[in-house]
């Protein structure tokens, strides 16, 4: 018995069951566990370095492996080095962007150009479209729109900045996809001279010029966001004309007021006078001395403008009030609805446009662009002025992504909150093919034909009538 009783005891002193049940085993038995994980990674590690160094090649011996490995990994921390060099180049601050492209340096004893003169835009534009039939027109047979819009090619220097860019960005990808039309988003820098807000007109030069299938190029600014996501540009009422601009008459051509239009979001015909306004546009912009001084002359002619350098839109306004007629004599001033929508003006209101109307009227009702202007969201400064901007930002891109989102089922749980809810049941017959029939099983089974002509129908409602709740006028 005793015998057996030490036996027992040994056998329970040596028991792994019963030694990893303890607190020091459990312990061991964690360290251990670890060091397997470890000896793991390392193992996958090296598999898959071996794997991807030696793509192509069969198996080495092991010492000119190391040897060819050794090489390799120089020649990756001679990379990453000079990548280093290349990050610690580039600068932050967007006012150095410049420094993002080369080009031939301007001379500024010459008027500033954005290119090659071209006179005959029109014919050429012509001939291109004749030899390619076909390509300037959507699916539905409508002329082709090309939405641009862009943003600083470094990072913001405040990140919720280059948040709200990607969520803003995403609307417009939104926007683009439920009304057919191409979208354009550039983080490049075009021409040094032409930073900031005079970046736009490099771009639309070029865009005009590479496209010249696309009748018309809509510009928005990254601070600007499409807040009725039904409502569609009629482009009948811009025959004749050759920029749409958000403005007011009184405002512009009376008063001569810097906020008589806004350029955060226009269409531009693409035609030869668009490129000659462009010219007439771009000599005010060139960084330094001359756009300083027109900032100057420009406070001095516009009502209102506080002192600072030229800006686009102020000298836009200038050339529609004073430059060559022809200007303002193709210029569509819409005030029918909110081509661009002072932020100030309608973002306290949402709530309450959401409990009176339904989105399709673009205007008061239901606002169809919110323009953050003067928000800079991409600035270092964070001062209350740009907490509320951000604040508002969000409440305008989720008042804006639930016309979305409703058709897959989801709504944001209220205008502040990016948190979302779901807003219907999954369901067996997600599209509805079934649902006049309330009893699964009482379900008939529809022939091929049915279902096609189901489908069919489906296919036509699809898109805006399925994702939007319908207009009511
Ligand atoms: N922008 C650009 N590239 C740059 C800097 C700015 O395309 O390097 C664009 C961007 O879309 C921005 C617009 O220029 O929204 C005009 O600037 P901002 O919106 O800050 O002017 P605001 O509307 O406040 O007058
Ligand atoms: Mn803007």
């Amino acid at each position: 018995m005793n015998h057996q009783m030490a036996v027992e005891g040994m056998k329970s002193a040596w028991d792994p069951s019963r030694y990893f049940a303890t607190q020091r085993g459990r312990k061991v038995m964690r360290t251990v566990n670890a060091f397997k994980v470890t000896i793991l990674c390392g193992f996958i590690t090296i598999l898959v370095l071996r794997g991807t160094m030696q793509a192509g090649s069969g198996l080495p011996d092991s010492s000119k492996f190391i040897d060819e490995d050794a090489e390799r990994f120089q020649g990756l921390t001679r990379t990453s080095r000079m990548l280093k060099e290349a990050e610690d180049e580039t600068p932050v601050d967007s006012a150095l962007v410049g420094k993002f492209v080369e080009e031939e340096k301007w001379d500024p004893s010459k008027p500033y150009t954005l290119g090659p003169k071209i006179s005959n835009w029109d014919e050429q534009r012509r001939v291109w479209n004749e030899r390619n039939p076909m390509q300037n027109v959507t699916r539905n047979g409508k002329p082709k729109i090309l939405l641009v819009s862009g943003s600083q090619p470094g990072p913001c220097g405040n990140p919720m900045g280059d948040f709200y860019h990607l969520k803003y960005l995403k609307n417009r990808i939104d926007y683009a996809r439920l009304h057919g039309m191409e979208f354009f988003y550039n983080v490049a820098t075009f021409q040094k001279e032409m930073n900031s807000f005079w970046a736009k007109l490099p771009l639309l030069r070029n865009l005009m010029l590479n496209h010249p299938e696309t009748e018309w190029i809509w510009w928005m600014d990254s601070d600007a966001i499409f807040t009725d996501m039904t409502f569609e540009v009629d482009l009948e009422r811009y025959v004749g004309k050759n920029i749409v601009i958000h403005g007011f008459n009184d405002l512009l051509f009376e008063q001569h007021k810097w906020l008589g239009l806004n350029t955060g979001s226009f269409l531009l015909r693409n035609c030869q006078w668009s490129l000659d306004l462009l010219d007439a546009w771009a000599p005010y912009g060139p960084s330094g001395e001359v756009r300083m001084n027109a900032g100057k002359m420009l406070t001095a002619k516009l009502v209102d403008r506080p002192a600072f350098e030229a800006d686009d839109q102020s000298a836009l306004v200038y050339l529609m009030l004073f430059g060559d007629p022809q200007w303002r004599g193709k210029l569509f001033l819409e005030w029918a609805f909110y081509l661009h929508g002072y932020w100030k003006f309608v973002v306290y209101n949402y709530e309450n446009v959401m409990a009176k109307h339904k989105p399709g009227f673009g205007d008061d009702r239901w606002p169809f662009v919110t323009h953050f202007v003067g928000c800079k969201p991409c600035q270092y400064a964070v001062t209350g002025e740009v907490q509320e901007c951000f604040k508002q930002m969000e409440r305008a891109f989720n008042f804006a992504d639930n016309q979305v989102l409703g058709k897959y089922g989801y709504a944001h749980r209220s205008l502040a909150t990016w948190k979302t809810v779901k807003v219907r049941e999954d369901t067996n017959d997600p599209l509805g093919l079934y649902k006049a029939h309330k009893n699964p099983q009482d379900t008939p089974t529809l022939k091929s034909e049915d279902l096609s002509a189901q489908f069919l129908k489906q296919k036509e409602a699809a898109g805006l009538e399925k994702v939007l709740p319908k207009t009511t006028s």
